[in-house]
């Protein structure tokens, strides 16, 4: 099983140890054909990416995409789900420099007033199992974000707490086209949750969330559940190909 791809990874405009040319050229001696450079967006709390730097970003990808013809680089933006209905932290003119946009929900974000009690609150510090009510909550944070915005990858489902129902969340994105991530740092995934997916119309995709440019490609324990769990490579983005992105140029 050979990865053509890894469209989650982190660099020094926020809080990994590489640059962007380091995690390239990672990507290039593994053999990749693609990589994703995926910052956290700015409402991220603790290591958000200064907008600024993103057409900063955006210009030092397409040099490097010059400078290594034999490797795609892409600019996505790793974006926090910061509330109930589906808000995310991405502007339209920022989407426009960009070639994907992943969305997580992380441990700390920066949330409206409402939603600081009402999503951030009742997840990453609630204590003890979620209710069916939050579960269903949850649940259409993420559809309505699908519906609202061009979502490429749902990193890390159910992180930092945010349970969900992962069944009706991949019914969704199969229809949207929206990959269901496997993180190399985090799979939060039951066995039976990896197989609803697998009974979806929506795929798998693998990537590292690499944070230094050695990880970037790596991700066994992913590739450890799919042959532990024989699913087929059909049902893998970027296994023996590479996956399709929404248009985000407009
Ligand atoms: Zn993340
Ligand atoms: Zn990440």
């Amino acid at each position: 099983m050979i990865l053509f791809g890894d469209y989650h990874t982190h660099t020094i405009y926020t809080h990994g140890k590489s640059t962007i040319e380091e995690n390239v050229l990672v990507a290039i001696k593994k053999g990749l054909k693609e990589v994703a450079i995926t910052e956290h967006s700015y409402k991220h709390f603790a290591h958000p990416v200064k907008r600024k730097n993103i057409k900063v970003m955006r210009e030092e990808v397409d040099r490097l995409n010059k400078k290594y013809p034999e490797i795609k680089i892409l600019l996505g933006l790793e974006c926090n789900l910061l509330g109930v209905n589906g808000e995310i932290d991405l502007t339209d003119e920022e989407e426009k420099m960009l070639d994907l946009v992943v969305l997580g929900y992380h441990k700390t974000f920066k949330p409206t007033f409402k939603n600081f009690f009402k999503f951030l609150i009742p997840n990453t510090f609630r204590i003890g199992q979620a209710s069916k009510k939050r579960i269903e909550i949850n649940t259409n944070a993420y559809i309505n974000a699908m519906k609202k915005h061009k979502i490429d990858i749902l990193a890390h489902l159910k992180y930092a707490n945010c349970t969900v129902d992962v069944k009706k969340i991949a019914d969704f994105a199969g229809t949207q086209n929206t990959y269901i991530e496997l993180n190399g740092k985090r799979i939060n995934f039951t066995d039976e949750e990896i197989l609803d997916v697998v009974n979806s119309n929506a795929k798998f995709i693998i990537d590292s969330d690499a944070h230094i440019c050695d990880k970037v490609g790596e991700n066994n324990h992913a590739l450890n559940i799919l042959t532990r769990l024989n699913i087929p490579q059909e049902k893998v983005a970027n296994i023996g190909k590479t996956p399709t992105f929404k248009n985000h140029k407009g």
